[in-house]
């Protein structure tokens, strides 16, 4: 009797998979967790062991031998585990492509390369020892208790009320407590500063992090640090939620709003959610902060339906003696003359800045020179072939590009259908502004930051110490400069063109750039240079640019709530959505209709099937997408649906290019 080993593998089959354990080998319960490499197919694979099943369902004649039991590591902790299935569970992905895509790609390689000593950041912290809090941060961490126990909080606090100090405050806490803190954060950019900032406040304590920017064996050794209970603080990027931590006694998760959090590709699920999960199973505090929270989490904290699942804590002022939030002015567009698309008011309002010595910053969240070329002569316009968008015309280095699908070509000199040799940009992008600005006031230093400007995580970090030496005048820039960072000489802030997404057919339009513009608007002024912000539109009474105006978040959170209660979207009703892609238009509609017409679907008369459509960029890269909604007032319901809805799902017969997947909580329509 040979004994049989069940591996969780990563392959696009669903199900766990049975071998014969190694020859010579023994397993016991102790080894569940273990890395095994099997045969599968013609290759060899890394998987899990997740059980030692006495009988297996496959004829034991069809069992192949498992080739190695790995021993390099510990094994997986049962907390990990049930995380993992969790995920699986509620995502409905595969178990195995879930256990392995949260482990670093070392670990899952047959032939891992040898292992360099990965380099050391050279950290030298300058200790830097905490302030005295403020009456307001005091109140926030006397309400946060300190007792064992699954307790969520919202912190609610402007850019510069203190939530980080009340972070390092939480981490000194768990830390005293012999606890492991894990801290997330929405972007590779912004961990930098923070682990500065940490390592500074804890200079002895052992701290790693995890983002996807680190190389193969960092990544490795940092998680393992982890994993290992060496490293007490983790700091890291939404992949970092699925760490072993043994010692794990308290989450932050900073920005929480942030859509970097959701994974878009793979398994998609929102590492907010799951450190929400992640924090009741273990039975610890988990804190989620932020200026802007995202809806769903407002009302977890304020809806007296919900019976209020989070605790909110609100920090008002900013944390610096006398540091004010920014005047925010609106200019009427409709009333005024632009010229290169800023008015007066804002011309002007550089113009101030640039006299004493102080930096402007306007904000267009569009890349490129003008979003497209076209021909006055035939009405030609610059389209993807791949896609259903438009090429972006990019000057700096004369090329029209796909946002959507990277595809690029020369900037023709002439109209491709007719000749005409003044084709002309149409709109304005951040390059044509750059110009602008640099012809108008020649004696400024312009400075475009945006993801052109910003490749590489070098060049940003580049611009960034540009821009905190004083070294440009004006900025311009896109939703990448709004985020995070302290530039102390910035006092103005323009905005251009965010009209566009109050009427977008995106209903989480208005969230996002409410956000975003609370962000920007962060950005302006310290405690001895008040800022200002400008806000071009042709809408100045909309509701939403008189709540900034007020700074008021939880006005227009309580108003966006109310609309989205009426509409029937999240968070007042749970959806998922299927997505199919396809060379072919028809094949993607005709899959997505065949998976609507599941006959059970009758048995769940509290799950609404909507009609497949196709997607907004209903092209991309030559493949034709089109999407199903599926909503349900309840959770629970729209869960019980989806487990059997999906395996039949996957049962029906499609094109060898049509690919599919499901998403649960989706972001974006
Ligand atoms: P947030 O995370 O909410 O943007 P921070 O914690 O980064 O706010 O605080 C903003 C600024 O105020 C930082 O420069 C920080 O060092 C400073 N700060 C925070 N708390 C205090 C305090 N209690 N006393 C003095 N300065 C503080
Ligand atoms: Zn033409
Ligand atoms: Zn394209």
């Amino acid at each position: 009797m040979r004994q049989i080993i069940r591996i969780a593998l990563d392959v696009p089959l669903d199900g766990l998979f049975d071998y014969y354990a190694p020859a010579g080998e023994l397993l016991g319960a102790a080894d569940i967790g273990l890395r095994v490499r099997v045969p599968f197919g013609r290759q060899m694979r890394i998987g899990v062991l997740t059980a030692l099943p006495k009988h297996s369902e496959l004829a034991e004649t069809r069992l192949k031998d498992a080739d190695a039991v790995l021993r390099d590591l510990p094994p997986l902790p049962a907390e990990w585990f049930r995380l993992c299935e969790f995920c699986a569970a509620y995502y409905h992905a595969p178990l195995g492509e879930v256990m392995l895509s949260t482990l670093p790609a070392r670990l899952r390689r047959i032939d891992p390369p040898r292992a360099r000593t990965p380099r050391r950041t050279a950290r030298t912290p300058f200790p830097c020892p905490a302030p005295a809090l403020t009456d307001e941060q005091e109140a926030v961490l006397a309400a946060i208790t300190g007792e064992e126990g699954f307790h969520p909080y919202l912190l609610h606090g402007v850019t510069g009320s203190g939530k980080t100090e009340v972070y390092l405050r939480l981490i000194a806490r768990a830390l005293a407590a012999g606890r492991q803190a894990l801290l997330l954060v929405p972007e590779i950019n912004l961990t930098p500063q923070l682990e500065e900032r940490v390592a500074a406040r804890f200079p002895d304590v052992p701290l790693v992090s995890l983002h996807s920017e680190l190389g193969e064996a960092a990544r490795a050794q940092h998680w393992r640090a982890a994993f290992e209970g060496a490293a007490r603080i983790v700091l890291g990027t939404r992949l970092a939620v699925f760490t072993p931590l043994p010692d794990l006694g308290l989450i932050i998760v900073d920005e929480e709003h942030d859509a970097s959090f959701k994974q878009q590709e793979g398994m998609r699920y929102s590492a907010r959610d799951v450190a929400v999960f992640r924090a009741r199973a273990r039975d610890i505090p988990i804190v989620l902060g932020s200026a802007t929270p995202s809806l769903e989490s407002w009302a977890n904290a304020t809806d007296p339906r919900t019976r209020a699942r989070y605790q909110l804590l609100t920090l008002k002022a900013r944390a610096i003696g006398g540091a004010r939030l920014p005047a925010v002015r609106r200019i009427d567009t409709r009333q005024e003359k632009l010229q290169d698309g800023c008015c007066d008011a804002l011309l002007a309002a550089i113009n101030m800045r640039l006299a004493r010595g102080e930096q402007s910053l306007v904000f267009l969240n569009r890349r490129g020179y003008a979003p497209v070329l076209s021909c006055p002569a035939c009405g030609w316009i610059s389209h993807c072939r791949r896609c259903a968008a438009n090429l972006v015309l990019h000057l700096a280095d004369r090329r029209l590009r796909c946002h959507h699908c990277g595809f690029e070509c020369r900037v023709p000199k002439h109209c491709p259908t007719c000749g005409n040799q003044d084709i002309m940009p149409f709109g304005r992008g951040t390059q044509r502004l750059e110009a602008a600005l640099a012809a108008r006031f020649p004696y400024a230093r312009v400075l475009r930051v945006d993801r052109d400007a910003a490749k590489s995580r070098k060049q940003w970090e580049a611009l960034v110490a540009r821009i905190r030496a004083g070294e440009a005048d004006i900025l311009v820039g896109t939703q990448m400069l709004a985020k995070g960072h302290d530039f102390p000489k910035l006092t103005l802030v323009g905005v251009l063109g965010a009209d566009a997404a109050l009427f977008a057919a995106d209903w989480r339009a208005a969230e996002r750039l409410f956000a975003q513009l609370m962000q920007v608007a962060g950005r302006a002024g310290r405690a001895d240079l008040p800022g200002e912000v400008i806000i071009q539109t042709q809408y100045p009474d909309h509701p939403l640019y008189a709540a900034l105006v007020r700074h008021d978040y939880a006005g227009f959170a309580e108003a966006q709530l109310k609309e989205r209660e009426q509409a029937g979207f999240p968070p007042y009703t749970y959806q998922a959505m299927l997505r199919a892609e396809s060379p072919h238009m028809a094949d993607a509609i005709a899959f997505l209709a065949t998976a609507r017409a599941w006959p059970q679907a009758a048995e769940y008369p509290e799950v609404m099937l909507y009609d497949p459509v196709p997607m907004r960029l209903a092209r991309r890269a030559n493949l034709e997408r089109a999407q199903l909604l599926v909503e349900s007032p309840s959770r629970r319901v729209l869960q019980a649906f989806l487990t059997p809805w999906r395996s039949a799902v996957a049962a029906i017969k499609t094109p060898s290019r049509l690919r599919w997947h499901l998403e649960v909580d989706p972001m974006a329509f």
